[in-house]
């Protein structure tokens, strides 16, 4: 099929936006865990679109509750409240820890971060934020300050008061034991002596991501967590915890923290809540909540409590309950590790596999022994994969090496499980030529 001038269309009147600029495909549709382009060529999609559609594009539930709510009940004055609102912030305390009682619903990622950042300065009287230096947390002002893994030159000055510490990644941590393992400790320790070196006196909260996601896929080691809660309590600083795309099954528990044995006092929801359409949400305990409420917690958005959206959240909580995709997502993981470990074992390129359950990243180097970043050769693998049917998507941040993000839906068939693997595969080999 022609395509009547859509390029130079785009080239017209889009501003372009990110670093890799758009692929060459015209998608027309969306279903299951597929992509169509305009000549009906399927697309398995590995990223879940931005790592959002969790149960696959176009499930019939979400269907059925977005044709639903949008005909009886769309968009309220936010003080209005509807059932749908209630219902999805009861249904999300009953996955939650028993202190996490507390929701609000929003819109997007960058705006759930922006609201947790607000309350926790509230909250504490204080407003410095730390965080990791690969993190990602959001495009906008407050989030996009505490965010690392993207270019910042250029948009300053940023919010004041962000600090960081140097993101645990065990594959290329400088802190190693005599043994060389990762340590891990010594790491935190030498981060939080820097952060209280930097402190005005006014720290606030930490905000991180339980296994970093666009930052490069980087599962903090066991207990890491743990130690970070215990630095942030000393200082009488707030753990916020963005699981944009860890939380609600991916990683094989409901929420990443679960694994890592820590209760956030903040946690922030937001791809994964809507599969694919814009929900998010905040959650905490009662007694924050009740203190920001007392000094006139502000955070008044055009969706807050939005009927449509809460109920497109409801519906995922749902299905996910009863499907049990907690563990489908173990399940389905070990076989995609599985997977990707046998595929380590044939391709010197693959440097590391990590992750949990649905959602693994493959770090690809020149070398196993330098570890030196394979960007050409990244971009390469996925445009090779692209060719085959695959979306895959690479992370390549100031920073940030060369690292596939793979995070398929959850209702992903063991068949397009394989099928993708044996088209990395092929990419993998076809790329070195
Ligand atoms: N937090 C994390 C961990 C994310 O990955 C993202 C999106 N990449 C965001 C926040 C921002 O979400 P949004 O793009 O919906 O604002």
């Amino acid at each position: 099929r022609s395509t009547d001038g859509f390029w130079d269309t785009a080239r017209r009147h889009l501003i372009r936006y990110g670093p890799a600029g758009f692929i060459p495909s015209i998608i027309e549709r969306a279903e299951g865990c597929h992509v169509y382009d305009e000549n009906g060529r399927a697309i398995l999609d590995f990223t879940s679109g931005q790592m959002s559609s969790l149960l696959g594009h176009a499930h019939p539930a979400v269907v059925e509750t977005v044709s639903r709510s949008i005909a009886t009940l769309d968009h309220l004055f936010s003080g209005m409240l509807s059932r749908p609102v209630v219902d999805l912030a009861e249904a999300l305390s009953d996955t939650l820890p028993a202190q996490l009682s507390k929701t609000m619903i929003l819109s997007t990622g960058g705006e759930s971060n922006e609201a947790a950042i607000k309350m926790a300065k509230l909250y504490t009287g204080k407003h410095e934020i730390v965080s990791f230096d690969q993190s990602y947390h959001g495009s906008t002002h407050a989030a996009g300050a505490a965010t690392y893994s993207l270019s910042r030159a250029g948009y300053g000055p940023l919010a004041p008061g962000n600090l960081i510490i140097t993101t645990p990644n065990s594959y290329r941590s400088v802190f190693r034991t005599a043994d060389g393992s990762h340590d891990w400790q010594a790491e935190l320790d030498f981060g939080f002596a820097m952060v209280d070196r930097q402190s005005v006196g006014s720290l606030a909260a930490f905000i991180a991501e339980p296994i970093l996601g666009t930052g490069g896929l980087i599962p903090p080691p066991d207990g890491y967590f743990a130690a970070l809660r215990k630095k942030c309590d000393e200082r009488g600083m707030l753990l916020i915890i963005d699981e944009a795309q860890t939380g609600l099954c991916r990683t094989g528990d409901w929420y990443a923290f679960q694994h890592q044995g820590v209760v956030p006092d903040i946690l922030t929801l937001s791809k994964t809540l809507g599969a694919g359409l814009p929900v998010s949400a905040v959650v905490t305990s009662d007694e924050i909540e009740a203190v920001c409420s007392e000094r006139r917690f502000m955070f008044t958005t055009t969706h807050v409590s939005d009927p449509l959206a809460a109920a497109v959240g409801l519906t995922v909580v749902r299905t996910l309950v009863e499907g049990e995709y907690d563990a489908v997502a173990r399940r389905m993981g070990d076989r995609l590790r599985r997977g990707l470990v046998e595929l380590q074992e044939r391709h010197d390129r693959i440097g590391d596999v990590r992750g949990r359950g649905l959602f693994q990243g493959v770090e690809l180097v020149m070398d196993r022994g330098t570890k030196e970043p394979a960007d050409d050769f990244g971009t390469a693998v996925t445009a090779a994969c692209f060719e085959r049917g695959l979306h895959l998507n690479i992370a390549q941040m100031p920073g940030v090496n060369s690292i596939l993000r793979i995070a398929p839906p959850l209702t992903i068939s063991e068949e397009s499980l394989d099928t993708g693997l044996a088209i990395l595969d092929e990419a993998l080999t076809v790329a070195r030529k």
